[in-house]
């Protein structure tokens, strides 16, 4: 079998503030000069490097808003995350989990630090990806799914070399738990120093790594540290990672929808029209009600 080669290896563009909550580097769409289809089914990857946020009473975050037209997925490093939506689901994320919310037809939503770890404070990583609907489903009654540690599937590299929390599709013949609208493999690799991974990944699914921690080499060629983002060409069907250190590798492949992608704010739809109506839509208060 052939390898992907590595197109690029992206260090984290400039942080801004997703609300007061969220201190992130935007990888996709806007962080660099690369299509906004080419990581497609993911539309957008925020990333929360990690930071110290100091303990208060009032937990930091972003306020109620809108989406529609795609899924917004958060991944728990460090820190906790509670999130409520207009369709009635709630939940708290921490350390190892993953939110899974669909928002398809529309939802409103909020997402705060969760109050015991604000009153606290400390550490706090975490990733946000969008996840672009086809068509047919952006319409979708919305859907919430929490995913917790124990749900995922556990593949064991071998010597203790460490584990992999698969998240989604598959690896190796050991499943993830989220139900996806289209053919995705997300995986948390926990790999330890020397040990060595090889993922099969089709050919024609957009992949990438991001570098939660520690250091790897990829495909005995280059070197990719912490926080930094592995984009590769769709030319083979496997990756290698050897860990140069004791390493946490969020592994997105997914393939591409062959649509076109109407993007404004938290929408993203297939033509400017369904756009319009989506800001009708929202305006009118079709997307339901939640308090601040
Ligand atoms: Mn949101």
């Amino acid at each position: 079998m052939k390898t992907k080669s590595i197109q690029q290896i992206l260090p984290p563009p400039p942080p801004h503030m997703v609300g007061d909550g969220f201190r992130v580097h935007n990888f996709f769409p806007s962080g660099y000069e690369i299509d906004m289809a080419r990581m497609s089914p993911f539309f957008l990857l925020d990333y929360n490097s990690k930071v110290d946020f100091p303990g208060t009473d009032t937990p930091r975050g972003v306020s109620v808003h809108p989406h529609r037209g795609f899924e917004t997925v958060t991944i728990a490093y460090h820190g906790k995350v509670a999130h409520h939506d207009s369709a009635g689901n709630s939940g708290v994320i921490g350390e190892g989990e993953v939110q899974w919310m669909t928002a398809a037809s529309g939802i409103l939503h909020k997402e705060y630090h969760e109050k015991e770890y604000a009153k606290k404070g400390g550490p706090f990583q975490m990733v946000q990806l969008w996840v672009n609907l086809p068509a047919k489903n952006k319409m979708s009654k919305p859907k919430y799914q929490g995913i917790t540690n124990d749900q995922m599937g556990k593949y064991y590299l071998p010597d203790n070399g460490g584990y992999v929390d698969v998240i989604a599709g598959e690896l190796n013949g050991i499943k993830g738990p989220a139900f996806t609208f289209t053919p995705i493999q997300m995986y948390n690799v926990r790999i330890n120093k020397g040990a060595t991974l090889t993922m099969n990944l089709p050919e024609t699914f957009n992949t990438g790594l991001l570098m939660i921690e520690g250091k790897i080499k990829v495909n005995s060629l280059e070197d990719a540290p912490a926080d930094h983002f592995v984009l590769f060409k769709n030319d083979g069907e496997t990756v290698t990672i050897e860990a140069l250190e004791d390493s946490i590798v969020l592994v997105l492949s997914g393939e591409p929808i062959h649509e076109p992608i109407a993007p404004y704010g938290p929408f993203v739809m297939n033509t400017r029209e369904e756009l319009i109506q989506a800001y009708e839509d929202f305006n009118s208060g079709k997307f339901g009600a939640l308090e601040d």
